[in-house]
């Protein structure tokens, strides 16, 4: 084809008329997943480009172990502040929702915030927020913390199981041919580390979250792949910019600190999470009630491990639709909006 009308094909032209070699493309954000599916992109591609799941669901890579701390708080008389989605979430031997039927007390909230204004309202009670997520919703926690500082409060505190990106694509290098990149979290970050990616090899495109917006990032990778270099582009500069928000990264480096931290499914990755700095260790749950290590233990049924680093697809998962549904889920990635397992549940049922 000439490089004229290349150019006049459109971004569902590119993809669909994709003939290079096989492509694995990883979509790291949870929500991706879902967008693709709900949108019917994946009928756009060729059979030769593979669409597999990553890690970006905060709720996914959060490890059982943290389960069962947040239900050894609400055992010892802590009223536990989440978003929904973590409250069914199976830990070893139960879930929150458990922990709340044995008499726990676990109340949703819709925002870190609101788990501050519910500790002030409540005197009476200690309450912590469950803090997981990656650099998009980190700002929120730090903010509430703040907050909590500000108003005095001594009866706050978080459970944090924060995540960050750069090193998580590090240990994922070898998963995927080309990585759809989250932009709420580069919204943050900046793009510094996708242009260093591509110089060390790791191609990735930077992706939004409308149809438009896929499906260009989608032909953007096809046509980058084929000439055979790594690359890096940013499909969403409307959001993202190459600095990202300074204000949110100097509020996440003044409130937290970089820690190991383990990830479901990819093990411990050194210095990829996020914990409180010692000038707010008042506001730390694992310190404030002296927690012990707790080691847990996933459902030896489950794969969202395998999901989660792209070496299987949910519908690879024996139990996938038989024994794991929405309604009774054996993982976290069943559980969240964000999984993989509930996208394919809800628009592939398992037949893609
Ligand atoms: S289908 Fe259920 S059990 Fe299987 S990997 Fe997904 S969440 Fe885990």
């Amino acid at each position: 084809m000439s490089e004229q009308a290349q150019a006049r094909q459109s971004a569902a032209e590119i993809l669909s008329s994709y003939a290079g070699p096989h492509l694995r493309i990883m979509e790291v954000c949870g929500t991706h997943t879902h967008e693709i599916f709900r949108l019917g992109i994946r009928k756009l591609l060729p059979p030769q480009v593979d669409l597999i799941s990553g890690p970006g669901c905060p709720v996914c890579v959060t490890p059982v172990g943290f389960i069962d701390e947040a239900i050894w708080l609400a055992e010892h008389d802590v009223t536990i502040t989440t978003f929904g989605d973590l409250v069914r979430v199976p830990g070893t031997k139960k879930s929150l929702a458990g922990a709340r039927a044995a008499g726990g007390h676990v109340q949703v909230v819709y925002s870190p915030l609101d788990a501050v204004i519910y500790a002030q309202e409540h005197p009476e009670e200690q309450v912590c927020f469950l803090a997981v997520g990656f650099e998009t919703t980190v700002p929120a926690a730090c903010l509430a913390v703040e907050k909590a500082q500000e108003l005095g409060l001594t009866n706050f505190s978080l459970l944090t199981a924060n995540k960050t990106m750069p090193n998580a694509y590090a240990a994922l290098r070898d998963s995927a041919d080309v990585f759809l990149y989250p932009g709420h979290v580069h919204a943050i970050t900046g793009t510094q580390l996708c242009e260093d990616l591509a110089e060390q090899g790791v191609s990735g495109v930077l992706a939004g979250f409308t149809a438009k917006e896929l499906i260009t990032a989608l032909a953007v990778a096809v046509r980058k792949a084929e000439e055979g270099k790594p690359f890096f582009v940013n499909a969403y500069p409307r959001v993202v910019k190459p600095e990202g928000t300074p204000a949110a990264v100097a509020l996440i480096e003044k409130v937290m600190e970089p820690c190991d931290s383990e990830w479901r499914g990819l093990g411990v990755i050194p210095q990829s999470g996020l914990a409180l700095r010692e000038e707010y260790a008042a506001f730390d749950a694992r310190k404030k009630y002296d927690m012990p290590h707790i080691e847990g233990r996933a459902n030896p049924a489950c794969r969202c491990g395998d999901v989660l680093r792209g070496a299987c697809k949910p519908s690879d998962c024996p139990v996938f639709g038989k024994g794991c549904t929405p309604m009774h889920p054996v993982g976290a990635c069943m559980v969240s909006g964000e999984g993989a397992c509930s996208a394919y549940y809800q628009y592939g049922g398992g037949v893609l």
